[in-house]
């Protein structure tokens, strides 16, 4: 019989779960280890899931942008594989402060290779019915989608479950090492030995590195998800109108992603209000929208804005995958993922 590469995959967020399936699929003996709900933040739990390139500016940053329209057809590959994926809404509607704005975003959109269409004002309220005052123009991105993002996180984790890896719940401490190289994980006082270890638990893999002497340049930067009490199809597509990102809820409502307020949390309550405010402006609901929760997420970040897939230091036998946006990047990195660690 033939030695599996036995891989440790340190995190159960979006990007954990598509690494491990990733490598048990590419015949890994795979085992994850996530500290569960509640324990540590996760960046997954709080997310907006957003697919697409509509979103971000294209020439903010043009290669992380082409990243990210590559990234795109790795869903295609996954909607192949599965079927469905957790997808709550399809198409996204966007327009800027004015005619010209959107024009521009249009122009720029297409430049950078972006599917993206011109709608008029009638053509956009026959796709949203209830916006109180839609502009002349608006931009259509057909191919954008926001889906569950714990929920696909949980698909990735169930298929590499039916593969044969294995999940483990609790939190590592500390990256086993030995002769220049990783040998596994300490896991609540207990070893657990591999040929390979993935850190894919997001700011967390700082620490882990850390205590083996590999410096990770990665911060966590705090980002709001607000959920809505606003009724049932409210609105049917994405909207991205000015600053104000919406879009339905799983099961009803609706969900906003927002910058974390410069007060802080003493801050939390007037951006809900604000917000409530702007959603009653925008759209013209049965009943005035009401704050369901919030939740603020810290998402990992690359100092370098480039995605991190691959070994780490200058420990043999250690790797990390670490990326934003992570939804996006997920299927796309956990497939880098198996050429970066299995071939090295
Ligand atoms: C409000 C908001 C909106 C967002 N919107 C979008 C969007 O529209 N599109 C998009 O692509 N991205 C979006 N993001 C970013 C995206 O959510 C993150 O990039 C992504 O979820 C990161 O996933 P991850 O698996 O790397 O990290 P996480 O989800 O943080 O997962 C890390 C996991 O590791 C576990 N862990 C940590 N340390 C340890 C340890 N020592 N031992 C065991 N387990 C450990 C944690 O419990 C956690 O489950 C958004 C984020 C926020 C907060």
């Amino acid at each position: 019989m033939t030695h599996k590469c036995k891989v440790l995959v340190v995190g159960g967020g979006v990007m954990g779960a598509s690494v491990a399936w990733h490598l048990t699929k590419a015949g890994a003996a795979v085992t994850l280890i996530d500290s569960g709900p509640g324990s540590t933040p996760s960046a997954t739990a709080a997310s907006f899931g957003w697919v697409g390139g509509s979103a971000s500016t294209p020439s903010d940053d043009p290669a992380a942008f082409a990243l990210r329209l590559h990234a795109l057809d790795e869903f295609k590959r996954l909607e192949r594989d599965w079927g469905l994926l957790p997808v709550t809404v399809r198409g996204a509607l966007l327009w800027g402060a004015t005619t010209d704005e959107t024009a521009d975003l249009i122009a720029e959109h297409l430049a950078a290779g972006s599917k993206i269409e011109s709608l008029s004002g009638q053509q956009l309220r026959q796709k949203e019915p209830l916006l109180v005052a839609p502009p002349d123009l608006a931009a259509w991105a057909p191919d954008d989608f926001a889906l569950e993002p714990t929920d696909l996180a949980r698909c990735f984790l169930q298929a590499a479950r039916a593969e044969g890896a294995s999940v483990l719940s609790g939190t590592v401490q500390a990256v086993l090492y030995a002769q220049g190289r990783a040998k596994g994980v300490e896991l609540q006082g207990q070893s657990i030995y591999a040929d390979k270890v993935v850190l894919a638990n997001g700011y967390g893999a700082v620490a882990l590195a850390a205590g083996i002497g590999v410096d990770l340049a990665i911060e966590q930067q705090p980002a709001v998800l607000m959920r809505f009490d606003a009724g049932k199809n409210v609105i049917q597509h994405l909207l991205c109108a000015q600053d104000l990102e919406l879009r339905p809820g799983k099961e009803a409502g609706l969900m906003s992603a927002l910058d974390y307020p410069q007060q802080g949390e003493a801050g939390l309550q007037a951006l809900a209000d604000e917000t409530c405010q702007a959603i009653a402006q925008l759209l013209q609901l049965p009943v005035p929208p009401r704050l369901h929760s919030i939740e603020v997420g810290f998402r990992p970040m690359t100092l370098s804005k480039l995605p991190l897939c691959g070994p780490i230091g200058a420990v043999e036998d250690l790797f990390a995958v670490i990326a934003h946006p992570g939804v996006i990047l997920a299927p796309l990195l956990g497939k880098r993922a198996v050429q970066a660690v299995l071939a090295s």
